[in-house]
């Protein structure tokens, strides 16, 4: 599967080396070892696929909106097809076991049936003006050339929730996947072209200057839109950029989720949704749980349910058959969770399962539980992004809630509990911009994926998705 993905850059229609024939080697995190060469492109790399970009706007907006869902909609058939070599290439790159690179296939591939449906539902108003002298009409128009940057916990559900909705609405773009996990999205280039995609309106640029080849591009008048998943460092520095040219700007950044469990939680459904907010995708995810805020009172059996079924899980290379837990991205990854870890126990929390970094090749790290965590510790604050759970605990449901709001970060919260009126007062107090009640995952195509405070702004998926790529136009039409 590897051997038959694209490694040049994607340009007008066109595969093409970088300038002076540069690659990058991609990792197999398992291993340590390369497993891909990839063109690693420069700034004039950069800016000849925003030329293709732009050349090819104004006749790619005039498309019939059925054309550009039909194209949406082959797509996603391609991606079904091929699910199971997609989810190989991802495990290689990333490290996820095979079975949950399948389910990020099917989640990525959904945002493309979504948006091929709405994309012949865009539409503006009608009014009479309120002194009855003209009328008022809005349209949606396409926003123009994008740019898309995109991060590697999910190498391609990440692009197709942003390419799905600018294929949908009309906009040209220039994609650039994270350097460590580019395969996916250059396996995707393919069944775009397949799927009839027009040369020019795809661009895919792979590369490791990737500052210095990304600026120019924010700064270039020409580019209108710029969208960003990452960490919430990067995305302010790229606000401050996209600045200058007022640039429409949509930014999923990073995440600090609390996880509270009500003293009248079912314990049963609370164990089964941290499994799945913590351990998703190795616990590598903006969605992940990251302070768990448990009643006193059921605390303890919480925790000591959680530590059983964590400690329970089977690690090593995802390709394997039983495997539930990856190796982490990248050395530097793996290091950083072992530090929160090392801080948390210097602070005086105990660990209950797991506690460091599996010997031996590859990034793999233990899952983790951490009981009697003090607010002190750096985890209470940082996003861990690895497979450790800090229970910290509180008594009265408002300090509970407080515990939860504590943090720059508000793109999700979880809570469980039974009791109908609880659950709607957490859900309304919770500054968050997704909350999962009794339930661990909130992703969904068909729903707003977004945040509020530090997490960023714009929503991706739901009927909001394709806005952030449309502008209103309205038009006084005097009688
Ligand atoms: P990252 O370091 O911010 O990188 C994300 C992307 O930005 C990569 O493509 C990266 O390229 C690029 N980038 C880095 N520096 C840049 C610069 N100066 N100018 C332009 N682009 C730059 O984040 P990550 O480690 O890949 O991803 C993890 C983060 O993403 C976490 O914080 C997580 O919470 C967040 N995330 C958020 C969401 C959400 O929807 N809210 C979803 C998934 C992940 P290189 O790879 O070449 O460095």
């Amino acid at each position: 599967m590897v051997e038959a993905v694209g490694k040049q850059l994607f340009i007008g229609g066109k595969w093409r080396d970088a300038e002076g024939g540069k690659t990058f080697e991609v990792e197999d995190p398992a291993t340590g070892q390369s497993i891909a060469s990839v063109a690693d492109a420069g700034v004039a790399d950069g800016t000849a696929a925003l030329d293709a970009a732009v050349a090819t706007q104004e006749e790619w907006a005039r498309t019939a909106p059925r054309d550009r869902g039909e194209i949406l909609r082959r797509a996603f058939e391609l991606i079904t097809e091929r699910a199971d070599d997609l989810a190989l290439l991802m495990t290689l790159e990333m490290g996820k076991p095979l079975k949950e690179s399948k389910a990020e296939i099917a989640y990525a591939s959904e945002f493309f049936r979504w948006f091929s449906e709405e994309s012949v539902r865009i539409a503006g108003r009608y009014s009479v003006a309120p002194n009855g002298a003209s009328r008022l009409v809005t349209m949606k128009q396409p926003v123009g050339p994008c740019l898309m940057i995109t991060p590697w916990n999910f190498p391609l559900a990440m692009g197709t929730r942003k390419i799905g909705p600018a294929v949908a609405a009309g906009c040209t773009m220039v994609v650039k996947p994270a350097s460590l996990t580019p395969l996916s999205m250059l396996a995707l280039v393919d069944i775009m072209v397949e799927a009839g995609l027009p040369e020019g309106v795809l661009n895919v640029v792979t590369t490791t200057s990737t500052g210095e080849v990304m600026e120019p591009l924010i700064r270039d008048p020409r580019l209108r839109k710029l969208t960003f998943t990452g960490s919430t460092e990067v995305g302010r520095t790229l606000v401050e950029q996209s600045a200058q040219g007022l640039l429409r700007v949509s930014m999923e950044l990073g995440g600090n989720a609390p996880f509270l469990v009500f003293a009248d939680a079912d314990l049963d459904k609370a164990v089964d949704g941290a499994m799945l907010a913590k351990m998703r995708n190795i616990g590598e995810a903006c969605t992940a749980a990251n302070r768990f805020i448990v009643h006193e009172s059921v605390a303890e059996e919480f925790a000591s349910r959680l530590a059983e079924r964590m400690g329970a899980l089977t690690l090593g290379r995802g390709t394997e058959e039983g495997v539930e837990v990856g190796p982490l991205v990248e050395a530097k990854q793996r290091d950083k969770v072992r530090e929160l870890v090392e801080d948390a126990v210097d602070e005086g929390a105990t660990v209950t399962t797991g506690g460091g970094p599996r010997e031996g090749e590859g990034y793999f790290f233990e899952p983790t539980v951490l009981t009697d965590v003090p607010r002190s510790a750096r985890l209470f604050t940082e996003e861990i992004f690895g497979p450790v759970a800090p229970i910290f605990t509180f008594g009265k449901d408002e300090e509970g809630l407080a515990m939860a709001n504590d943090t720059e970060f508000g793109l999700v919260g979880y809570l469980f509990t039974q009791d109908l009126n609880r659950a709607v007062w957490a859900y309304e107090g919770l500054e968050t911009g997704m909350v999962g009640v009794n339930q661990g995952i909130v992703s969904n195509p068909a729903a707003p994926f977004g945040g509020v405070k530090a997490s960023g702004f714009g929503r991706e998926g739901g009927l909001e998705g394709i806005e952030e790529y449309l502008e209103t136009k309205y038009v006084g039409l005097a009688l």
